[in-house]
């Protein structure tokens, strides 16, 4: 690994202290654990932190008007040209607290042809797509041009987008170096480089190549870093690559007082399907997660099947098809949504009370991230494991940690609890760009035209992407 940038901040020389934890502790963390607990001012609204009219007109249409504890600390400090280093989980609202300003700050200028202003690196391709959708209507009021950059996507479409000249380019690792050998793009005019969800993408294993990425900005860039921990690299991301960072970080919000709530039902194995279909029938959007990329695939066979509408999102779908069975969910077509843990990283979708993990989750951050799918900007959600017998003891060990007092119960399908479940949740009104035009369709069902199918499918993936 190239250490190009050898840091003078000031936590590089501290001491690492390990904790008893599966993570280990830095003295950045410390230092981050203290500012989430700092009280602070929150800014009344966007004008308040200097962000331009056009701006606000644009969160205002979209609801947004109070700025959230990140927005209010972060935003600030990146109009001020600094570092940063931010821990904030999905939901906090991080994404405008690291793009608006930048947005901002680019505002007025042009990108040369194949050389971005702005870098976005974010682990997966939806990550990428929310990134985008969120911001580009920013951009576009602003006058900048912003893309996407991540595999499975079209190279060619890439490559023209990068060569007409690009501000920002939201980005996943892997597919940005391959636009790097290919020479299609370069980081030689960077002002801002943003990594969002770094610890997620050291997981997925892009390390190596976030290093040889941030080798390659100028040393002079502006370099923002958003982690939910520094474990795995991170630090040492932030040691080498940020400069005298200013900390921002909100405190996690404890599960018992969140608006989760937790419950597990102890499931026979020749149950477990029976009691899954029950559970689906409910009238509301339900997230279902499993362990594998064929058991997503199997069990929304399966539901459907049993004539519920459901859909999977899983590793071995095509990008096309991940953006139809998110629209799909989003929109209410299909109620049932099966998603494995790489697959959901980062997904935004509204409306979700019922999250199940069908399958138990490799470890408890992964319960917090499926988990976090719902509950989401202050509504109410449930968080349902189905446990056998032999999982109700690490189950009882990761509750007690959140201070959660949660009591596995035995049931079978139709019993009260399953019931209760199984009729819980609101009714979902369908979108009506979610129906698809009778006229498309012949008798049995299927497309007349195909190609007017998938364009219908695409603007509909389009407009429920749009949050
Ligand atoms: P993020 O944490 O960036 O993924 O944002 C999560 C959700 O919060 C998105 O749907 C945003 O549109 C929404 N959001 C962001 N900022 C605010 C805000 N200040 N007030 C209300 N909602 C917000």
């Amino acid at each position: 690994m190239s250490q190009r940038r050898r840091s003078n901040n000031r936590y590089a020389q501290k001491p690492v202290r390990s904790t008893k934890g599966k993570d280990s502790f830095s003295a950045l963390d410390v230092e981050l654990a203290k500012v989430a607990k700092q009280e602070r001012v929150l800014a009344e609204n966007f004008a308040a932190l200097n962000l331009p009219g056009s701006v606000i007109q644009i969160l205002t249409k979209a609801n947004i008007s109070k700025p959230s504890p990140i927005q209010s600390s972060a935003i600030p400090d990146v109009l001020a040209g600094k570092d940063l280093l931010g821990r904030a989980e999905t939901g906090s609202g991080k994404t405008y607290a690291f793009g608006l300003p930048t947005l901002v700050k680019l505002a007025g200028k042009k990108a040369k042809s194949g050389s971005p202003l702005a870098l976005i690196m974010v682990p997966t391709r939806e990550l990428a797509q929310q990134v985008n959708d969120a911001l580009a209507p920013v951009a576009s009021a602003l006058n900048l041009k912003i893309t996407t950059i991540y595999g499975g996507a079209s190279m060619q479409r890439q490559h023209q987008a990068l060569k007409r000249g690009v501000e920002i380019v939201v980005a996943t690792p892997g597919r940005l170096e391959d636009h790097m050998r290919q020479g299609t793009v370069n980081l030689n005019d960077l002002e801002i480089c943003i990594l969002d969800e770094a610890d997620h993408m050291a997981e997925m294993g892009f390390m190596p190549s976030m290093t040889r990425i941030l080798d390659l900005v100028p040393r002079n860039s502006q370099n923002l870093l958003f982690s939910a921990t520094l474990d795995r690299g991170v630090s040492t991301l932030v040691k080498n690559y940020l400069k005298t960072p200013a900390l921002h970080a909100v405190e996690k919000q404890k599960q018992s007082e969140s608006n989760m709530e937790h419950l597990a039902f102890i499931v026979e194995k020749t149950e477990k399907v029976n009691i899954i279909a029950e559970i689906t029938k409910r009238p509301a959007r339900t997230l279902l997660f499993v362990k594998t990329k064929y058991g997503a695939e199997k069990l929304a066979n399966n539901l459907e099947k049993s004539g519920i509408e459901a859909t999977a999102i899983h590793g071995d779908r095509s990008q096309s098809q991940r953006n139809r069975a998110l629209s799909d969910f989003s929109s209410g077509r299909k109620r049932v949504l099966v998603a494995t843990d790489v697959a959901a990283r980062g997904i935004h979708v509204d409306g979700v009370d019922l999250v199940v993990h069908v399958d138990p989750p490799q470890e408890w951050k992964d319960y917090i991230h499926r988990s976090g799918r719902t509950a989401r900007a202050g509504s109410k959600g449930v968080a349902l494991s189905l446990l056998s017998s032999n999982e109700t003891r690490a189950y009882a060990k990761m509750q007690t940690e959140f201070g959660n007092q949660v009591t596995p119960i035995k049931v079978r399908t139709k019993d009260a609890a399953v019931t209760a479940i199984a009729t819980s949740g609101e009714v979902i009104v369908i979108k009506p760009e979610a129906v698809r035009p009778n006229s498309i369709r012949r008798p049995d069902g299927k497309p007349k035209n195909k190609r007017n199918f998938r364009q219908f499918d695409r603007k509909k993936a389009k407009v429920s992407q749009t949050r």
